[in-house]
């Protein structure tokens, strides 16, 4: 197949741009450039991409797609009342009707609006539901059962026994990574550190330590640090860190709260940290040190985090969040457009370890790619393209996206799933669990 004649973004160490043409074959990329259709069949398959980007699929290294059917339920609080009176009694009252519509209605979000590839937490039970669908649907997916063995104001249906948490989290491991030929991977996922036991930590980091991944939220809000300090005399990160949650395959969400040297010992350590700009936002919690980050050579990916706090998972709003915060806390010639792509793409990638397989768009990658529409009012004139991505596109500019040289979306429209009765099966179910958690 060839995506032809599009301006290609390739998010690579040159930052690439130029106009030409892509040739897929066997799910990865055989030829990029003005010249690549020359390595082409005469006889293969042309997708017109004239006035349009073709750019890497976008990876976002922290949602919860369990919390989608939760939009709009949680307004107007800071994250400790916000997880109490909210969050956790709609996860606590979660079946399996509920979470598959949740998961559904995430995925056909996320892939619509070009997202390939997620880092994802569940709730402490049904994870099996929320993976089955992402088997479904196409989507590149790390993720894990949420693990909750403490904490006050834990609804009884979510706290865990150690043991059983640990059980049900290696259950789903070995049934479940490297499943759709390796597109599906388990993350082990204790929540934070007031839900969590120093055992549960430290067996979970003996998990990461064999090779899995451990995604945990970290340094989020003031009033959640005063408290971790209240536990444990020190912050969440230090504490974590002397358990061993640190490291390359260690992914902490958040870190509005990290200190200067904090930020210096996250690096030395190889820890990965996602931003998540519209949840920080949202729930008060303030505004991550990015540049910072950067600066001391951190991967740093971006996430939507939930629709209980965000009140989407749109990718193209975190991006633009996250360039226009920068210029606020650094002055306006300090982050890029392309920088801010980088976090949703090639960063992304690296938070995972997946840099040498997607990311960019480069000879020999997975063909996990989109066509961005350039034609609309508001993204005219393009003067330069990773400008009018970042600062003037989003998710309705999607026109088609492939993962792994397979179409997921064609001009608009979710291949193999039916968007009306993904999104009334949404309303039914969100009814159901506002009631279910006497929240209705
Ligand atoms: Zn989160």
């Amino acid at each position: 197949m060839i995506v032809s004649d599009g301006h290609i973004v390739a998010c690579d160490p040159q930052e690439t741009v130029v106009r030409g043409d892509i040739v897929i074959r066997n799910g990865r990329i055989l030829a990029i450039g003005p010249d690549a259709r020359r390595r082409a069949h005469a006889s293969v398959e042309i997708v017109d991409a004239s006035g349009c980007a073709i750019i890497p699929g976008l990876i976002q290294t922290h949602v919860h797609v369990c919390q989608t059917l939760m939009r709009g339920m949680g307004e107007d609080l800071p994250l400790l009342t916000w997880l109490q009176k909210r969050v956790w009694p709609l996860e606590a009252a979660h079946d399996e009707r509920s979470l598959h519509a949740s998961a559904e209605l995430s995925l056909a979000e996320l892939v619509l609006g070009g997202t390939t590839t997620i880092l994802d937490m569940g709730s402490t039970h049904g994870y099996d539901v929320i993976l089955d669908a992402c088997l479904r649907f196409g989507i590149r997916v790390f993720g894990g059962k949420v693990m909750m063995d403490r904490g006050r104001g834990v609804p009884g249906a979510l706290r865990e026994s150690t043991k059983a948490s640990l059980a049900q989290s290696d259950a789903l491991c070995a049934h479940w990574d490297g499943a759709n030929h390796g597109r599906i991977r388990y993350a082990y996922a204790p929540r934070f550190i007031l839900s969590c036991s120093e055992r549960l930590i430290r067996e979970t980091v003996e998990r990461m330590q064999a090779g899995s991944f451990l995604h945990v939220h970290a340094a989020e809000h003031g009033e959640e640090k005063k408290a971790v300090r209240r536990a444990f005399g020190a912050d969440d990160v230090d504490v974590l860190s002397r358990w061993g949650a640190k490291g390359p395959r260690c992914v902490l969400a958040h870190g509005v709260q990290l200190t200067a040297r904090q930020v210096r010992s996250v690096a030395a350590q190889g820890t990965r940290v996602v931003h998540c700009p519209s949840a920080n936002l949202k729930l008060g919690s303030g505004i991550a040190p990015l540049d910072e980050l950067m600066q001391a050579g951190v991967a740093v990916g971006i996430g939507a985090d939930g629709a209980a706090c965000n009140n989407n998972l749109d990718a193209w709003m975190e991006m633009r969040l996250a360039g226009l915060l920068a210029k606020l806390r650094k002055g306006p010639a300090r982050f890029s457009a392309q920088q801010a792509l980088n976090r949703c793409t090639i960063e992304g990638a690296r938070v995972l370890h997946l840099e040498q397989e997607i990311g960019s768009l480069e000879v020999g990658k997975r063909a996990d790619l989109l066509i961005i529409s350039l034609n609309s009012f508001a993204q005219t004139p393009v003067v330069n393209v990773v400008d009018t991505l970042v600062f003037a596109s989003g998710a309705q500019h999607v026109r088609d996206v492939m993962a792994d040289g397979k179409w997921l979306v064609r001009n608009r429209e979710l291949l193999g799933h039916d968007a009306d009765k993904i999104m009334a099966e949404a309303r039914n179910q969100a009814k159901r669990l506002r009631q279910k958690a006497g929240l209705a």
